[in-house]
């Protein structure tokens, strides 16, 4: 089946990324959108627009009889649902394929196991990736915490089946606070996310955040296109990501991509997924899998040549993977800044309306935003407002790139996080990518401590 027509189920950047694609494989597009969104850069260059609800998410973005009555009245044949809002509910999958339309992204049964962090850990340890050392399932009785926590050693860290975004996560250090925590940490599951199902693993002292992009037909055929390092963060959310990671090689990179390719094949997975691992000392630890495109992709674009959402969209469209894993070669090096409508330093969200933009250009550089001057930035939404991504021949050339990429961005009339980002990228230990995911937060404190002249 040929797909014409295609909605975008999402907003931002990446509804402009999906609109891009699209439109160079002759596809055409409908952007739905919240009254907030009107003015939205892929609202204007979208084939159709329909307005779909009002500004809060619930109402629009996650309204799923109004998107499908927005596919039926444009006549799309397809809907592409980004990241976040409904992008892993296998619901909203299995809703649109009962309407004759198709999803772009994985087989709804898919999204469902790799959704359930107890059933993911188990299935990604049927198919041979390695994983945290733990509880095998779901933990339910002290003693049995006690007893798995005394094997694997403390700390220990008790996980939400159903959590997310970093939130559900306690970390014990003795059989003493494991007994008051595990109390604690189901009935704050049951209230964040109807179900109080916790399970528990090594807590890992001071890892990386190393994951793998992978792309399957449905059919048993998938390949690996390498890693993305995303240590770098803030509150467990991703800020400066790069690729390859600076701590893998080529043999480590083909031996693990061979591992994760070949689940992905047995399990005949559809789509693009990436599997995230922890990463010390050499070894990979599995923590979960996303079932949809991600914000970093870009940098796996830059390094490989190959076009993640236009794959999507074949795959999607009933056709063959493009190329072969011997087809693929990661050459040079890539890395992304997340600009956020954002105080540098609090963090507070900084909405308004753009009075000068400049996005930076030249070779190798990129940046994927519906920025333009006198867009209003509405509050009600991700402060992430585009991604700055820049290709080196080496890792030092490409940090040069994003400095001077840096210092001609110019988003005026709001705060943004870019000088964050410069002051990053002057220190030593992100100049030699000796970070882990502890790394930011630390680097802030002490900043923030220096500040007050403590
Ligand atoms: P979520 O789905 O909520 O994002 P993840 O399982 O992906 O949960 O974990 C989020 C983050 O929590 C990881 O990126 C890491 O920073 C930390 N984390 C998770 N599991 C462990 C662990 N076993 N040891 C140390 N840190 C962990």
């Amino acid at each position: 089946m040929t797909i014409e027509k295609l909605l975008i189920a999402n907003r931002g950047e990446i509804a402009l990324r999906i609109h891009r694609a699209a439109h160079e494989m002759g596809i055409k597009t409908v952007a739905v959108h919240s009254t907030a969104d009107a003015d939205a850069m892929h609202v204007r260059l979208a084939d159709e627009a329909i307005c779909i609800g009002p500004p809060a998410a619930r109402d629009s973005y996650l309204n799923i009889p109004n998107i499908i009555s927005a596919a039926e009245i444009s006549g799309a044949d397809a809907i592409h649902p980004g990241y976040g809002f409904l992008s892993e509910n296998a619901q909203f999958a299995e809703i649109i394929e009962a309407h004759g339309l198709i999803f772009v992204g994985p087989k709804p049964e898919h999204i469902r196991t790799m959704g359930d962090k107890v059933e993911a850990k188990r299935t990604a340890g049927a198919l041979g990736l390695p994983l945290v050392p733990g509880s095998d399932g779901a933990v339910s009785e002290v003693a049995d915490a006690k007893r798995i926590a005394a094997d694997v050693g403390y700390p220990v860290i008790i996980k939400a089946a159903s959590g997310g975004g970093g939130r559900g996560m306690k970390v014990c250090t003795s059989p003493d606070e494991l007994e008051t925590l595990m109390a604690q940490a189901g009935s704050e599951a049951k209230a964040a996310f109807g179900d109080d199902t916790v399970y528990i693993e090594k807590y890992l002292g001071n890892p990386r955040h190393i994951e793998f992009q992978v792309f399957g037909d449905g059919n048993g055929n998938a390949i690996h296109l390498g890693e993305r390092d995303c240590s770098l963060q803030r509150r467990h959310q991703k800020v400066l990501e790069e690729a390859p990671s600076p701590v893998i090689d080529a043999a480590e990179r083909a031996r693990m991509g061979g591992i994760v390719a070949k689940a992905m094949a047995d399990m005949s997975y559809r789509g693009a997924g990436t599997i995230e691992f922890l990463w010390e000392d050499g070894e990979f630890y599995f923590i979960e899998m996303n079932t949809r495109i991600q914000v970093e992709h870009p940098v796996t674009e830059m390094i490989t040549g190959f076009d993640l959402v236009r794959e999507q969209i074949r795959i999607a469209g009933g056709g063959a993977l493009s190329v072969t894993q011997e087809d693929l070669e990661f050459r040079g090096h890539s890395i992304e800044c997340r600009i956020n409508a954002e105080d540098p330093v609090t963090f507070a969200p900084s909405p308004g309306t753009i009075k000068a933009y400049h996005p930076a250009g030249g070779m190798h550089v990129r940046v994927d935003s519906g920025l333009y001057a006198g867009y209003k930035i509405p509050p009600y939404y991700d402060s992430m407002v585009g991604k700055l991504i820049v290709y080196g021949r080496t890792r030092e050339s490409c940090m040069m790139r994003m400095r001077r990429a840096l210092e001609e961005m110019v988003v005026d009339g709001i705060k943004t996080n870019i000088p964050l980002h410069q002051a990053l990228l002057r220190e030593p230990d992100v100049i030699e990518g000796a970070y882990s995911i502890k790394w930011l937060e630390e680097w802030l404190a002490r900043e923030a401590a220096g500040d007050t002249g403590a």
